[in-house]
């Protein structure tokens, strides 16, 4: 599947000051001097390409600091006046879009939360119709495609074309190091269904730390994202929002000086030679382990039939135990990763359960007893 965006590349209406686009800017507009003091100082780096600032904060619970509303704008085009930053701000519904364009906001970014939820998005779509302005569209709060792509549907239809994605990660039950789970393999999903839309990378709400931002930072531009969002405020210290994940000015220049540019393609033929041929490496080892997988899973029929012809079941747990116990022992000799050692091993053990049931239910699939016990209910 392809997705069908009508989209223009964001060079024609981003002017990106320096490789990669940094998009910067307190995650709250709080005083008038605190944004403008911030944006002198982005400005001055040489680095920042958009201002962003937050008017009207999402906030989790009540009570919170909820944004600064309206007079922000003001301090926006202020800011915008004195340092030739173009400004972007995150709208929620059909007024904000209403106040930031008659504010001349540049870019407009719509928030994870409001991702969520198609009303809102449409809401906003409807007030953007017959507007030309550029949207950002960040993922969902929670891990589903499907909502991002919806939302970026549903501005193209309304005829936004200056159109592209922040990948800000997913709200996660587990515990982990990150606020926001990176789970990069949506981004590169939403990539490669749509190549021409332009991705661009939050590292702030994906670490909810300072310490992080760099790593990400560095992995979003290998994995080929075409920007960056990094929030910044002039003393992070006493931030109203988001205080732990923002950097000062100076550390931003820090950090920028640091990332490395790759090119996803070289234009060196020795190394396009010697990386065909490590591929076709690749391909070969594949292959053999795509036959193997083949003439695993025929035993594995072959047990099926005669544990059912047996009358046995088809997990034995002590069984199970010892492959994994022999296989992660293996794996550890062999300098493979534990945790991806397991996981694949799950994962075929699971297929072969799969097929063993199979056998058990007269070749009948799970999803065919499913769909037939239903037929039966209606
Ligand atoms: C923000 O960018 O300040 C923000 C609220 O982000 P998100 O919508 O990603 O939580
Ligand atoms: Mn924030």
């Amino acid at each position: 599947m392809k997705l069908n965006l009508n989209i223009q590349p964001l060079e024609s209406w981003i002017n990106v000051k320096n490789e990669p686009l940094i998009i910067s800017g307190p995650c709250s507009a709080e005083t008038e001097d605190q944004l403008l003091s911030t944006a002198h100082l982005l400005a001055a780096t040489g680095k920042v390409s958009v201002l962003r600032a937050g008017i009207w904060k999402p906030r989790t619970r009540p009570g919170e600091f909820e944004g600064i509303g309206s007079i922000g704008l003001e301090w926006l085009k202020r800011a915008k006046a004195e340092t030739g930053l173009p400004t972007a701000v995150e709208v929620a519904n059909a007024k904000h879009v209403e106040e930031a364009l008659a504010a001349g906001v540049d870019i407009l970014w719509i928030g994870a939360r409001s991702t969520a939820n198609p009303f809102t998005v449409q809401e906003i779509a409807d007030a953007l119709k017959g507007v030309d302005i550029p949207v950002l569209v960040k993922n969902p709060v929670n891990p589903d495609i499907s909502l991002w792509i919806g939302a970026l549907e549903r501005i193209n239809n309304a005829g936004i074309t200056k159109l592209g994605a922040i990948h800000r990660g997913f709200s996660s039950y587990e515990k982990s190091s990150f606020r926001n789970e990176p789970m990069w393999e949506l981004a590169i999903q939403l990539k490669t269904l749509c190549p021409e839309l332009p991705i661009i990378n939050d590292p702030s709400h994906i670490c909810g730390n300072r310490e992080l931002i760099p790593y990400i930072s560095q992995k979003a531009l290998d994995l080929d994202m075409q920007g960056l969002m990094i929030e910044s405020h002039i003393d992070p210290s006493v931030a109203w929002t988001d205080a732990k994940q923002q950097v000062t000015p100076a550390a931003l220049e820090e950090l920028i000086a640091k990332l490395s540019l790759r090119d996803p393609e070289s234009k060196n033929e020795d190394f396009t030679d010697k990386l065909a041929e490590l591929r076709k490496q690749i391909d070969k080892i594949d292959d053999i382990m795509l036959q193997k997988l083949s003439e695993r899973m025929a035993i594995v029929e072959k047990i099926g039939q005669y544990k059912r012809d047996s009358k046995v079941t088809i997990l034995q747990v002590n069984r199970w135990d010892e492959i994994l116990k022999k296989g992660t022992a293996f794996a550890k000799a062999l300098k493979l990763d534990l945790s991806f050692t397991e996981k694949f091993l799950e994962l075929v053990h699971g297929e072969s359960i799969r097929k063993q049931t199979e056998i058990m239910n007269e070749g009948k699939t799970e999803e065919e007893i499913v769909e037939a016990s239903a037929a039966v209910k209606s």
